[in-house]
């Protein structure tokens, strides 16, 4: 069914070190973009100015290149893009389906108290929907909020999650320019998947219930939905979330320690991914193999000692 060329993405935020979950969700783009004879694409997602760090993004690029995961294209910067995002928010703002909000801080927090007291998730209330410009405060810089449906419901058909449905009305009307001008992280996604052809996100599965959000916003620019795999998190192998004392380094800890690029991407490969009972697989064979299909539904298990050094 498909017969689109396919496009998939790494976008990691360059706040720390390529650490093995990031290293994994770059494995499994670069393999589905290999199986299909497509392109993987690389996105420095350095939006945050304070989080963002030119040593983390050198650590991304060694990172991937001693695990040979060479992206095609330029790479992209996402904060290097902001006017077109904002370009993208204002086009919203003309066709009615975005508008300014002047909600003072103490407005929000009777919001969220209110929320707090009546034991329910925080929903902005749209109170600025349909309010004419008029009304607008002087001296207020308003940000800038997405109209998001409130009837029906959205469905993904993700690759590894299979349908997830969440009704229209659980999601608020979130900012896509904040009172400083600067696009959200969830606006800026959006439009730099669109304007790189990303036809496949692969991604971890902390970002599910973004994904309604951002197929909401997508829906309304009128856009195609890009097809979505969200890959269950790494775990130790105690069940609790990867850390660092269950020896998950940065990738280049484990070059340091000496482990041969073949051993860190066969581990990484079958954390989450299984093609039948084979143990060692290479890099030709999970070409061959890799579909998204195969990657498990449950957090996969960090396991240091089974990292063996072949
Ligand atoms: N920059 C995000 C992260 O590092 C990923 C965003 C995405 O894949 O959509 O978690």
């Amino acid at each position: 069914t498909q017969n689109k060329k396919v496009v998939t993405r790494f976008a990691p935020s360059p706040t720390g070190f390529l650490h093995i979950g990031g290293a994994r969700t770059a494995l499994f783009n670069w393999l589905f973009a290999k199986h299909h004879g497509g392109e993987f694409l690389l996105r420095i997602e350095d939006t945050d100015r304070k989080r963002s760090t030119d040593e983390a993004v050198a650590a991304i690029y060694d990172g991937m290149s001693w695990l040979g995961l060479d992206h095609d294209g330029e790479v992209v910067h996402q904060y290097a893009r902001r006017d077109r995002h904002v370009e993208v928010a204002e086009q919203l703002l003309a066709e009615g389906k975005a508008y300014y909000c002047y909600c003072s801080q103490e407005e929000l927090q009777e919001m969220r108290d209110k929320a707090r007291a009546e034991g329910r998730p925080l929903k902005y209330d749209g109170r600025w929907r349909d309010r004419p410009a008029s009304d607008a405060p002087e001296g207020v810089a308003p940000v800038v909020r997405f109209k998001a449906p409130q009837e029906g419901e959205q469905v993904i058909d993700d690759h590894v999650q299979g349908k997830v449905t969440v009704a229209n009305e659980q999601l608020d009307d979130m900012i896509l320019l904040r009172a400083d001008g600067s696009p959200t992280y969830m606006l800026s996604v959006v439009v730099d998947d669109h304007d790189m052809g990303v036809t496949h996100v692969i991604r971890g599965d902390d970002h599910l219930t973004n994904a309604f959000r951002q197929a909401q916003l997508i829906k309304a620019i009128g856009w195609d939905l890009p097809e979505y795999a969200h890959i269950p998190l790494i775990h130790g192998s105690d069940g609790a979330k990867l850390s660092k004392r269950h020896g998950a380094l940065g990738v280049d800890a484990y070059r340091d320690m000496g482990y041969l690029t073949s051993a860190l991407k066969n581990y990484l490969l079958r954390l989450g991914w299984a093609h039948g009972d084979d143990e060692i697989i290479s890099e030709e064979q999970a070409i061959e193999w890799f579909s998204l299909e195969g990657i498990g539904k449950s957090p996969a298990r960090f396991d240091f000692a089974k990292l063996e050094n072949l």
